[in-house]
């Protein structure tokens, strides 16, 4: 994955503690002290692991739980339930595991947690999630996703639809003010920043620019430039958010945000699928990572992200999976084969559409790049860290074994990878996680779910209260002619 495309057909890799020290055919072992593993690799390819550059862990435990809904409708049936949900250090714990586990046996070696906590977090959820990834073994950079606005405050319309009554229910939510939150960020980084080896990182997160007040917003630039975090910000994932910018702005959130100063090459900018021509010169020109999730993106029918428009301003793109409620796998391979699908029928010339090669550079040094470890991961070069997986080269995926990244790509679903390493510790074997007793954390999900359902159908039929008036919301905003369109087929149309 070097900027030459070295591959070899025969290599040893040597590893010495948590980094590659030597790679290339007939390479010499030294003369080792202390304790020497060799690992046969015969028909076995060894590559870079899989990077999930977008991802929330605290909805791993409601895979399957709703039927495909536009966002806004989606949010206001999950994200209520959590605050009822309200998870101590255990629950935080055993449901980020539950995905790591998933992850790491699939070949995904690193990921970006954007992970909200409803209605806000503690230090023992955040305990939780980042114990969880410190004993998986897994490389991970974990932001506080939290919001300082009041609800009907996020959307356009919704204020004056709403009922005098359920307008004053929002004003009563909790919500931790901009000090709180800060508070938190300070004992996350404090605690857990640069934690476990290395493998643990803290990045920063708005969530979204209309889910934060101005003084958060900097705030949170200035924690990320002080520490050199990663900054983590949804924007335009929907058209609904597009008209929000006209609304609320009187410009597109993108331009908002740059006008305020904080775009830059520490930004993942998530989604960004109802960008306009110049929004995509500011996140070229800004250095912007965009993290693309097409799987989530049919799930919710949020739209197409301009992917050729994107690339051809040399914008960074990397692939998540989003959610675990709207990719209800988290298997990037499944992400990388939508990515490489989805784009073709956005425009006939194919000479445009993304290649098997293109799809795997996003998938995994676009990932490095957005977590600010390009110099460390994403290769397999001496100096970098060992974060790598062994896939089977005689499974069916690649039987016979034409192409190997078009296979990579369009084949191969996880069930290849027999080895997975990070940072010179092997933390999957032959389908083993070594590092946690799955069934055990298996079985921990499966009760707290359990205990969850009840509290969940009630919270439920409270959102049903509220949902009528966001569908006015939504339907308003989805006729709207913005002047562009990102979703396929003519049903669309204003009017
Ligand atoms: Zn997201």
């Amino acid at each position: 994955m070097d900027d030459a495309g070295t591959e070899f057909a025969r290599a040893n890799v040597l590893i010495d503690g948590p980094r590659i020290a030597g790679i290339g055919p007939d390479l010499e072992f030294p003369d080792a002290t202390g304790e020497v593993h060799d690992i046969r690799g015969r028909d076995h390819l060894v590559m870079p692991g899989l990077i999930n550059g977008h991802f929330h862990s605290p909805v791993n435990l409601m895979k399957g739980s709703l039927d495909s809904l536009p966002l806004e409708m989606f949010m206001l049936y999950e994200s209520p339930s959590l605050g009822d949900l309200m998870a101590g250090r255990r629950e935080a714990y055993v449901r980020t595991m539950l995905g790591a586990i998933e992850m790491l046996k699939t070949g995904v070696t690193a990921l970006q947690d954007d992970a909200f906590f409803v209605p806000v977090p503690t230090p023992d959820a955040i305990d939780g999630v980042m114990q969880a990834y410190g004993d998986s073994g897994i490389r991970a950079t974990v932001a506080l996703d939290q919001t300082d606005v009041v609800e009907y405050a996020k959307f356009p319309f919704l204020e004056n639809l709403l009922p005098e009554a359920l307008r004053r229910q929002m004003d009563n939510d909790p919500l931790l003010g901009r000090e709180a939150l800060l508070e938190l960020y300070g004992y996350l980084i404090e605690r857990w920043n640069g934690q476990a080896q290395g493998r643990l990182g803290v990045a920063v997160s708005c969530s979204a620019p209309q889910r934060v007040t101005v003084e958060y917003f900097r705030a949170l630039d200035d924690l990320s430039r002080r520490h050199d975090l990663p900054f983590y910000m949804h924007i335009l994932e929907t058209k609904l958010q597009r008209v929000l910018g006209d609304e609320k702005y009187g410009q597109s959130l993108v331009k908002y945000v740059d006008d305020l100063g904080l775009l830059h090459d520490r930004s993942t900018v998530i989604h960004a699928i109802w960008v306009d021509e110049s929004d995509i010169e500011i996140l070229a020109q800004r250095r912007v990572t965009v993290a693309h999730n097409p799987v989530c993106n049919l799930r919710l029918g949020s739209g197409v992200m301009p992917f050729r428009k994107l690339r051809n301003r040399n914008v960074p793109v990397c692939l998540g999976s989003d959610e675990a409620i709207a990719d209800d796998t988290i298997n990037m391979w499944a992400s990388a084969k939508m990515a490489g699908l989805i784009h073709n029928i956005t425009e006939p010339d194919y000479h445009n559409w993304p290649r098997a090669e293109e799809v795997l550079g996003c998938l995994i040094r676009g990932g490095a790049r957005a977590m600010r470890r390009a110099d460390r991961i994403g290769i397999l070069a001496p100096g970098y860290e060992a974060d790598l997986i062994m896939l089977d080269l005689q499974t069916l995926a690649f039987t016979p074994l034409n192409d190997l990244k078009r296979q990579l790509v369009y084949c191969e679903n996880g069930s290849s990878v027999r080895l997975t390493m990070v940072a010179g510790e092997i933390v999957v074997r032959d389908g083993r996680v070594l590092t946690v007793d799955e069934n055990a954390i298996r079985a921990e999900a499966r009760d707290i779910a359990g205990h969850q359902a009840a509290v969940i159908q009630k919270v439920r039929r409270n959102a049903d209260l509220l949902a009528p008036y966001y569908r006015d919301m939504y339907l308003r905003a989805a006729r709207r002619d913005v002047g562009i369109n990102r979703w396929v087929g003519d049903a669309w149309r204003p009017g």
